[in-house]
């Protein structure tokens, strides 16, 4: 078996991984970075709906178990696994969580200011500060400004008006200039859901490539495995090749799991550490936000450009049931129609054959609702073992009947949209993907009540630390991203001063 040495040794590439080996490496530590996927292609089969949303090119070896419907068995799924994780597949929108988001939080959004300012710094995000109601204080201007508004958003801005709400463009990550050797976006209609082509999305290839290469060793297409404990903190992990070949075991100082909130409480657990955890909380209170899509049919083709239109945000009803509920609304974002081939298959059955016919009429807005954290919902594992010898990850997922009714109200404010816009007809499509995935390894002060501590170690282990969506306590109403990001770069502060 072969060996190898660093000085921190992180599972993972995604938002977490990536702005942790990012830190780091340019604080001159010795990090190797363990990725399961591997590189994207960046070619013309990464824009092809087919190839990408219904074949799944990137798609991982190794299946998931899905229980989240009552009365209905469980379904399998494989993941997309790349270099970069999800932020390869997402849409950019890089929000600040809101000040009141912290209530429930163990640190406070002054806490977490400083870290926003590097994680948008870094990712070079779009906005404009002041127009949001629900924004929290900066104190340093977005890095650039917002592109210009598109055609299709200008619709849904101006319609938000007329109903007296507040349209602001959503912060975004993109970048449209192509500063260095980059290429600018062209505002392509397959940003969200695919990989770039251009490489123009600021996903985590980007921030691995501001990484420190002569600190930074990434091993794509090796799967972590176990980890293995010896008097209080991690010695060794064991890895995998991906596809087949000779193990391999990586000693380090200090680890960092950020496989993402589903496989990285199943990592915690095929490695026993639960036996560490007082909470017994290591893949409770799974959250991934109540999202659901809102199409309104237009008697007109509503974005003959052809442009990526992902610009509106309303945060309205952000705090309208706080004080009822404890947590927020959430938001509505508008966002691009997937393309025609791609709306037939995703599509609810019934409307799949007029949803692909009628897709150029159609423009179609996310409500992102807060869900509520809950024991029962979970990463555990299943008896089968995979390819690699490893139990299969199994989630069981059900939502809180105020989940749907903070929804709801988003839905109904999204459809008066649409209809104020020009739409004859709307349509409301669940979204039940685990893309905005958070909560499974609660950070806090208490053992007790929460398998991290505030620097997000697990509570009883000297060196290993859970740095990805899994650390939220709570879901808020705004895409995690930034926060991932912005919890990386803090917990990478406090490793570099206890190395
Ligand atoms: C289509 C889509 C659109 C989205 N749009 C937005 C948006 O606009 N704004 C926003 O804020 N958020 C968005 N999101 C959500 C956002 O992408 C995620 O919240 C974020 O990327 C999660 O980062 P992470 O570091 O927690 O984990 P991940 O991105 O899941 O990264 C974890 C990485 O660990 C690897 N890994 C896991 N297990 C192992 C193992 N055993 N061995 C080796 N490697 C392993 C995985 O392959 C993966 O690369 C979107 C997501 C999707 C899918
Ligand atoms: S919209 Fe821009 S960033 Fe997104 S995939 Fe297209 S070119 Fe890339």
């Amino acid at each position: 078996m072969k060996t190898k040495r660093c000085d921190v040794a992180i599972i993972g590439s995604g938002f977490g991984g990536a702005g942790c080996a990012y830190a780091l490496s340019r604080a001159g530590l010795d990090v190797i970075v363990i990725e399961r996927g591997g590189y994207v292609a960046r070619d013309d089969e990464d824009w092809d709906p087919k190839e990408i949303l219904i074949d799944k090119r990137y798609k991982s070896d190794v299946a998931m178990e899905i229980d989240q419907r009552e009365g209905k068995a469980p379904s399998l799924d494989y993941p997309n696994e790349v270099v970069g994780g999800n932020s390869i597949f997402y849409g950019g929108a890089a929000l600040r969580m809101r000040e009141r988001d912290f209530d429930t939080w163990p640190l406070s959004y002054a806490d977490f200011e400083p870290y926003y300012d590097a994680a948008e710094a870094l990712q070079e995000v779009r906005g404009q500060a002041g127009a949001d109601p629900f924004e929290p204080p900066r104190n340093v201007e977005y890095p650039r400004p917002p592109n210009a508004l598109t055609p299709a958003a200008a619709r849904i801005a101006s319609a938000a008006r007329a109903l007296e709400m507040k349209p602001f463009r959503i912060p975004i990550a993109i970048d449209f200039e192509g500063a260095g050797a980059r290429e600018a976006c062209i505002s392509c209609f397959t940003c969200d859901g695919f990989p770039c082509k251009l490489g123009a999305k600021n996903d985590t290839q980007v921030i691995l490539e501001r990484a420190d290469a002569g600190h930074l060793e990434i091993l794509a297409q090796t799967v972590a495995g176990r980890l293995q404990e010896e008097d209080g903190r991690i010695a060794k992990l064991c890895c995998q090749p991906r596809g087949g070949g000779e193990p391999l075991e990586i000693e380090a100082e200090t680890f960092i799991v950020a496989g993402g909130a589903v496989q990285s409480p199943a990592i915690l657990l095929r490695s026993g550490l639960q036996r560490f955890d007082r909470s017994k909380l290591i893949g409770r209170n799974l959250m991934r936000h109540c999202n659901g899509m809102v199409g309104g049919v237009f008697p007109f083709r509503v974005n003959p450009e052809g442009k990526n239109h992902k610009q509106i945000c309303l945060s309205d009803l952000y705090e309208d049931r706080r004080e009822e509920h404890g947590r927020a609304v959430g938001v509505i974002q508008d966002m691009c129609m997937p393309p025609k081939d791609a709306v037939r298959y995703l599509a609810p059955d019934g409307f799949r054959t007029a949803a692909a016919t009628f897709s150029s009429f159609i423009q179609a807005l996310i409500c992102i609702a807060e869900d509520r954290p809950r024991r029962v919902n979970q990463v555990t594992l299943g008896d089968e073992r995979d390819v690699y010898g490893l139990e299969r990850l199994r989630i069981i997922h059900r939502y809180a009947k105020e989940d749907y009714e903070r929804r709801a109200l988003l839905v109904g404010r999204a459809r008066e949209l649409l209809r104020e816009a020009g739409a004859v007809i709307t349509k409301l499509r669940e979204v039940d993907s685990f893309s905005h995935a958070v909560g499974s390894v609660r950070f806090g002060e208490d053992s007790e009540a929460a398998p991290l501590d505030l620097h997000c170690r697990l509570h009883g282990l000297s060196n290993l630390y859970v740095v990805d969506g899994s650390f939220f306590p709570s879901s808020a109403g705004v895409n995690p991203s930034l926060t991932i990001l912005a919890n990386a770069l803090r917990v990478s502060e406090q490793i570099v001063s206890t190395l």
